[in-house]
């Protein structure tokens, strides 16, 4: 006789959470909440232990890569370019 799979069973693996961590300051956010009111650091989606998925931070990115040409410009300029 087969035994019936408990439906219960599948949930496990999905869990839902009604609030997710915030991995920079480590409070609770509500998980349809997509920047934490806390630290105001931007989360992602909450993952299977409960936490918030670090965003990926274009701008600080781009405004890190824009300070090092500025930089090269600037040696450039002052030191190199006759
Ligand atoms: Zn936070």
């Amino acid at each position: 006789m087969a035994r019936k799979k408990d439906p219960a069973a599948n949930k496990v693996e999905t869990k839902t959470f009604t609030v997710k961590k915030c991995p920079y300051c480590y409070t609770y956010v509500a998980v349809k909440d997509m920047q934490c009111n806390a630290c105001g650091k931007r989360v992602g989606v909450v993952d299977s232990s409960g936490w918030a998925r670090k965003v990926f931070d274009w701008q600080a990115y781009l405004g890190a890569v824009m300070a090092v040409i500025m930089f090269l410009a600037f040696y450039y300029w002052a030191f190199l370019a006759e």
